[in-house]
């Protein structure tokens, strides 16, 4: 029998424990996520209570072992996102930037005392955490970053400030990025450090159940030991955002599949000219077109996902990933609100509040733009950047 959302059978793709993961994940967030959703939005709150029951799933640094961290593979962390996206791209975001960009930076880049410190609190979601890279004059081109990390006998010294941080108003620790004289450098940065203020960005028309901030670093005094010791250079931001643009193009699929799952049972029930809506044939090819955008997504994200897990997908890949995957999920959640008329516009309705946070996501992690570029570099041997 046809399941509508999954036409080409992609779940028969996936291994018993695959399965059983995105099935928990969804149980989840069906009691305890997405009654409440619309609210969420309405009000521009994050659920900040959710995240110690995220890290009781394991959904906290899900894909990254030791230090509390549940270590599956990155199918199963993909099919999390997918389903958190399912939810609110807000949900999802907070996953990611918890779990590919603050612990996978600590993870991956920081020493043994700081990943004792931080990351079993960061995995139990005791503890929230933020990834600093984007300043107000320097997003798509971080490498021409202002903040600045100076030394002072053992210490260091940082002043500038980022924009557009995820989590930034709720976060225990901040990794911030600066320019030091050595490059640039990754630095963790607690709470109430003196010298370290955010302040919650308001009025946002996309993803308003998540928060977003500016952190603002004056004279902000470390010990020696904060520096994230094995991150070099931009190589050190861009290892991290990889890892979260691979949640992303499973996330975005989520979006979209649940866009799909409100136009077609809103189709099947409006009536209008005496039949269902879904009975006329310029319905049916939207839905058709939808469907066959939506399983594409699941294929390449499931494709990617395995090469992931062979340690073999390359950073353009990820590149082809999230500028189909996010600009498709854009695209069939707009139709899908097409297909629901005027209530289309109601908060009642998920796909055009998918719509509105997908537009974060496309901007987000690299944009449009960019992965483009990245995707015509490896076509051409050229970078044509600037
Ligand atoms: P710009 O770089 O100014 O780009 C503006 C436009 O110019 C875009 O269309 C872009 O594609 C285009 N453009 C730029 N350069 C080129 C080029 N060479 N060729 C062609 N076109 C080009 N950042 C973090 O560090 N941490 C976070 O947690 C985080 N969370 C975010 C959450 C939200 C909701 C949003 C909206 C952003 C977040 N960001 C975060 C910032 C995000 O990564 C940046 O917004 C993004 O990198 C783009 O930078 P920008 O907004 O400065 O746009």
């Amino acid at each position: 029998m046809t399941d509508p959302l999954d036409l080409l059978d992609t779940a028969s793709l996936l291994s018993e424990e695959e399965r059983d993961i995105q099935r928990t994940v969804r149980d989840f967030l069906d009691d305890r996520a997405r009654p409440h959703v619309a609210g969420w939005y309405d009000s521009a709150t994050f659920p900040r209570d959710l995240v110690p029951e995220l890290g009781k799933l394991g959904l906290l640094g899900m894909h990254l072992y030791g230090y509390g961290c549940a270590g599956t593979n990155a199918v199963s962390y993909g099919l999390a996102c997918l389903e958190l996206e399912g939810v609110d791209s807000g949900l999802r975001s907070f996953v990611s930037v918890q779990g590919s960009l603050s612990m996978f930076s600590i993870w991956r880049w920081g020493s043994e005392e700081q990943r004792t410190e931080w990351l079993p609190r960061l995995a139990a979601g005791e503890a929230v955490g933020c990834f600093g890279l984007t300043e107000p004059d320097f997003g798509s081109d971080p490498a021409g970053m202002r903040t600045r990390a100076v030394r002072d006998g053992g210490d260091w010294v940082l002043n500038g400030s980022k924009t557009w941080i995820t989590n930034g108003g709720l976060a225990d620790v901040a990794t911030v990025w600066a320019r030091t004289d050595d490059g640039i450098r990754g630095f963790l940065v607690p709470r109430g450090t003196p010298g370290f203020t955010t302040t919650d960005i308001t009025q946002k028309l996309s993803l308003r159940a998540s928060v977003t901030s500016s952190l603002h670093l004056q004279d902000v005094r470390l010990p020696a030991s904060a520096m994230l010791p094995e991150a070099r250079g931009l190589r050190g931001p861009l290892a991290c955002l990889n890892e979260a643009r691979f949640g992303i193009l499973f996330g975005a699929v989520g979006a979209a599949r649940d866009s799909l799952r409100a136009a077609l049972g809103y189709a099947d029930s409006r009536i209008q000219f005496d039949r269902p809506i879904s009975a006329f044939q310029l319905t049916q090819k939207k839905l058709a077109d939808m469907a066959v955008a939506l399983n594409s997504a699941m294929l390449l994200a499931l494709h990617l996902g395995r090469l992931k897990d062979r340690h073999e997908l390359r950073a353009e890949q990820v590149s082809v990933g999230k500028l189909n995957n996010v600009r498709e999920a854009i695209a069939i959640a707009r139709e899908c609100r097409t297909i629901l008329g005027g209530s289309g516009i109601s908060g009642e309705y998920s796909p055009l509040r998918h719509a509105s946070n997908l537009e974060s996501v496309r901007t987000y992690e690299g944009t449009d733009e960019v992965h483009t570029l990245v995707i015509g570099q490896a076509l051409t041997g050229r970078a044509a950047y600037r």
